[in-house]
């Protein structure tokens, strides 16, 4: 079945189903067609109404061809962060390479070297939000990793 949009004569407009396109071509050859508005038998497809033009279709494709970009940059960092990531992670570890591995003997072993009980070193290890800010009031320095660690004695 096809619909065609058609008017009479007089410009009534309607709708009116037929089974084909040549169907509509026999019946309107024929005399068969008629206005439901004023019954004339002067009967013509309609031009295409302005009032829907294609630009209507358009639209709204319009943010679903957009809707692949979008996913694909949210299962990714974007290249400028992942850059800095990366940066950041071989100054953390060009640290810890001169750096020892203390453990959880961290605010001990700051404490130590901060009163002079042990030469100073590069040491970095484990504490607790409560030690580190314990040890900042104290004045001794600490700075958390930035980057997740894996401490040597939890690799295994
Ligand atoms: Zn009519």
């Amino acid at each position: 079945m096809i619909v065609f949009d058609l008017s009479c004569e007089d410009g009534h407009r309607f709708e009116a189903w037929f089974r084909s396109s040549s169907a509509f071509e026999d019946q309107s050859g024929k005399g068969l067609l008629m206005c439901p508005h004023c019954g004339s038998g002067a009967v013509t497809k309609a031009p295409m109404a302005p009032a829907v033009p294609a630009k209507g279709n358009a639209r709204p494709a319009a943010p679903a061809k957009a809707e692949p970009e979008a996913t694909s940059q949210g299962g990714a960092l974007p290249p400028a962060v992942r850059e800095a990531m990366q940066k950041l992670a071989r100054l953390q570890a060009d640290t810890i390479k001169d750096s020892t591995y203390v453990g959880s003997r961290f605010a001990e072993e700051s404490r130590a070297m901060h009163y002079g009980e042990k030469d100073a070193a590069l040491i970095h290890g484990k504490a607790d939000a409560k030690e580190a800010r314990e040890l900042l009031e104290e004045g001794i320095t600490v700075a958390p990793l930035l980057i997740p660690f894996t401490p040597p004695d939890e690799t295994n």
